[in-house]
């Protein structure tokens, strides 16, 4: 059967990308982007946009109509640091989105649901190194509470109602196309940017702050993968630990250096430190290697390298046309 699929939270750092993944592979006219807001990202795009508020039903309910929808990525959500700062939103946002969602595969609108789970569902008390699927799950920001909740709610979806939902614990994501919004792992990003820009960067984090991390090429094709597998295969209902790569702001400091040799750091760690903390250094994600045969890419040098040379390349285009 053809898929028709909507993404809610299109606009942010990962539903940009996974809009072209996805159309790329259902074509343009099958996968409906959309937010809240308009994106400038999608304006460069072919395929159809729509303003969709993640937290009406109603409003998801008429899109999933209007296009007979088949599936959902759900990616709307407020993120690690934001949430900090509005603890009430994050928790409004993205456990109404969820439901919402979540209640339109159980009343059989759609036959398939995506939501993305993350490392914020530990904390302190859970192993930091190589942290098992199934471990102490005690998070500390509002984040993390929410995507701990979720995981569950999915779980007792599917157990109950029989609703074939998939999700991800992401690691922090790393990309150069579309940019990050709000969360703990930002520095991997923006580092980059600035690298190229000013030669210089002030990391928020301090310099042996290790955490995992994943190139945004892996993550899209992680999400698709799991989404593409039997179901038979999915045999987590919670959320699946996904890994590829982990490194301090130093190493990755160390890395950008090899391309870009006169490239300086400076530390001075804010609140995001404190989060950053309560996190997993490494993750054992042998479950989604072994269940749906997940494998990842990237390492950091060749992620270095194809960041360096694409934002380079951007640059040099820019200047052209100034
Ligand atoms: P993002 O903040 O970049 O994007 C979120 C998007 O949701 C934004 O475009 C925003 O406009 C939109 N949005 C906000 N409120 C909305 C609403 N009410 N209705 C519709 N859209 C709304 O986030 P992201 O980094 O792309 O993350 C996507 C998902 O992946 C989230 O669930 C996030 O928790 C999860 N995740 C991301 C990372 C990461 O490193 N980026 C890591 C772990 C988990």
């Amino acid at each position: 059967m053809s898929e028709t699929i909507l993404i809610l939270g299109a606009g942010g750092q990962i539903g940009g990308e996974l809009t072209v993944k996805l159309r790329s592979i259902y074509g343009d006219a099958n996968v409906i982007a959309s937010d809240i807001r308009e994106s400038n990202f999608h304006k460069q795009l072919e395929g159809p946009f729509e303003i969709v508020d993640a937290t009406n039903k109603e409003a998801i309910l008429e899109i999933v109509k209007k296009y007979n929808i088949t599936q959902i990525y759900l990616l709307a959500a407020m993120l690690s640091a934001t949430g900090e700062k509005y603890p009430q939103k994050a928790w409004d946002l993205n456990m109404t989105s969820l439901l919402a969602v979540l209640d339109l595969a159980k009343e059989k609108y759609i036959d398939k649901v995506y939501w993305p789970s993350s490392i914020a569902v530990f904390g302190t008390t859970t192993p930091k190194n190589n942290t098992p699927q199934k471990t102490i799950m005690e998070p500390s920001t509002v984040y993390g509470i929410s995507k701990i909740s979720g995981e569950f709610w999915c779980n007792y979806y599917h157990e109950k109602y029989g609703v074939d939902v998939r999700s991800l614990r992401y690691p922090g994501i790393i990309s150069w196309k579309t940019k990050p919004g709000g969360g703990t792992t930002d520095y991997a990003v923006d580092i980059f940017f600035k690298a190229i820009e000013e030669g210089k960067y002030e990391c928020f984090l301090n310099e042996n702050t290790r955490l995992p991390m994943m190139y945004m090429e892996d993550a899209v094709d992680a999400t698709i993968q799991i989404m593409q597998a039997a179901s038979e295969d999915i045999k987590i209902r919670t959320s699946y630990n996904l890994s590829a790569i982990d490194f301090t702001p130093k190493e990755l400091s160390d890395e950008i250096k090899k391309h870009i040799p006169q490239f300086t750091i400076t530390y001075k760690p804010d609140s995001r430190q404190e989060i950053a903390d309560s996190w997993p250094q490494t993750i054992d994600d042998s479950q989604a290697r072994l269940d749906w045969k997940w494998a990842h890419k990237h390492d950091l040098s060749s992620m270095s390298k194809d960041i360096i040379k694409n934002l380079q390349a951007q640059k040099n285009q820019e200047l052209k046309t100034v």
